[in-house]
């Protein structure tokens, strides 16, 4: 049995506070190998560096884990923000606490994920964990505590962990509180991985390109029990997307109803073969807003983007989550693959013409390595193979200017308040909603719709 520190160090708290999930997943995971944990969250505790250190000391760990879970804490193309900082600062972090208690630094999340040695160099951590971490991290720290000498960088995607061994998250209660009562509900994940391959997405190479699902039963019982024990009654479900096409998650809003759970609950939907039936189980089941990750605002850049629904599902989708009196967004990108002056005035149209939603609109795609879009910038020159990343660096087709692409959403748009231009805009909106009025959740569906 080992002491383990182990640090969220996401800052981001944009749209909303998020419970650090990936991070509690390896909390449990440890646990259940025999350890004793102790959960630092960087965010809950202001970003208090000398707060940080001093728990370190107090507790003497003997591994010191972080996670890292975001790149950016904006989206904004206008700005190219330099995440260099940012990650220095953190590896100082890291080095003082491991100087003060002479203890192993392993980091890994999402943000890791992508970009491995780049983070593990800037950092200075001793080891990285690239991908899931809750078994490579209790293989580690037995091979450590055996005195053997692993890889410096654990790449975990070769043994991804089949669904139904995927266990839930480490709730811990203050945490639960603190993001509960910031965001109005706490996340929970029933699968992961996608297998569809939109161009810009990093999902299937973080999480592996084919769904795997949790044991339902299982799921179901984690939610009965944050409900019960921890008085949580709204959830995000935190999946890649919630409808897979292979229908798995009918099963998850049939548990829900068959247990009589009686929760509020939202998730990412996409467009892609939604049915009308579905959608009424999903509500029956306590669904009460969906996200729509409709991404491209004509078929032209849906299928730029390589989505795998055109336009007209859009349009089916939106009426199908509208009449069932769900409230409903869509976030679009404009700029992305193949898109011309053209479609940027008729994405502005067709979104001009969604009924009774929010739809979120903003300019440029940020490039990520490994997606097709990086292939595709490079060989259009946005990018080369020395352009490093850590750098916000956003994809905009040749075809466009930004400034204009802006000029005409903005002018498109006027004086529809269920259109939102730019992200920033709405982000403005949620911060004045959170402080004027308190508001929690997802906000968007607070934003009055036009006539
Ligand atoms: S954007 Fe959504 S549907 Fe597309 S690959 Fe990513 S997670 Fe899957």
């Amino acid at each position: 049995m080992s002491r383990i520190f182990l640090i969220s160090f996401n800052t981001c708290d944009y749209p909303h506070e998020v419970y650090p999930l990936g991070l509690a997943v390896v909390a449990a995971a440890l646990e259940r190998a025999g350890h004793d944990i102790h959960i630092y969250d960087y965010l809950v505790a202001g970003h208090n560096d000398n707060d940080l250190i001093a728990a370190v000391e107090k507790y003497q760990p003997e591994f010191i884990c972080a996670s890292i879970r975001n790149l950016d804490d904006d989206v904004d193309s206008s700005r190219q923000t330099d995440n260099r900082e940012k990650f220095t600062r953190f590896g100082h972090l890291l080095q003082k606490a491991r100087s003060l208690v002479s203890a192993p630094v392993i980091i890994g999340g999402a943000a890791f994920s992508l970009m491995p040695e780049v983070l593990l160099d800037l950092t200075d951590a001793d080891y990285g964990i690239v991908g899931e971490g809750e078994k490579a991290i209790c293989r580690l720290i037995v091979e450590l505590q055996n005195n053997e000498k692993p890889d410096r960088i654990i790449y975990t995607f070769e043994s991804l962990i089949p669904g139904p061994e995927i266990k839930g998250g480490y709730y811990h209660d203050s945490l639960v509180r603190y993001y509960y009562e910031r965001s109005g509900f706490i996340n929970i994940q029933t699968k992961r991985g996608c297998s569809f391959r939109c161009a810009y997405c990093t999902y299937p190479g973080l999480e592996g390109c084919s769904f795997r699902y949790r044991d339902t039963k299982e799921v179901i019982d984690e939610i009965s029990r944050l409900k019960k024990d921890l008085g949580c009654n709204r959830f995000f479900f935190t999946d890649s997307i919630f409808n897979d096409p292979a229908g798995h998650y009918r099963e998850v809003a049939e548990g829900i109803i068959a247990e009589k759970l009686d929760i509020q609950w939202t998730a990412y939907f996409t467009p892609y073969c939604m049915e009308k039936a579905d959608i009424l189980l999903c509500k029956m089941a306590g669904l009460y807003a969906v996200e729509l990750g409709t991404d491209a605002a004509c078929s032209t850049t849906l299928a730029g983007l390589n989505k795998m629904f055109d336009w007209e599902d859009v349009v089916r989708a939106n009426d199908i989550v509208t009449h069932a009196d769900l409230a409903c967004a869509h976030f679009v990108v404009f700029g992305g693959p193949d898109e011309t002056y053209q479609t940027v005035e008729e994405g502005i149209q067709n979104c001009r013409q969604l009924q009774k939603c929010v739809v979120i609109g903003n300019t440029g795609i940020r490039i990520y390595y490994g997606t097709s879009i990086y292939g595709r910038a490079q060989s259009e020159g946005i990018v080369d193979k020395d352009t490093s990343l850590l750098e916000s660096v956003y994809y905009f087709s040749p075809e466009v200017q930004k400034d204009r692409v802006d000029e005409m959403i903005t002018r498109g748009w006027q004086r529809q308040s269920h259109l939102v231009f730019p992200a920033e805009k709405g982000k403005m909106i949620s911060q004045a909603m959170k402080k004027m009025y308190n508001f929690k959740g997802l906000l968007w569906d607070k934003i009055p719709l036009s006539a």
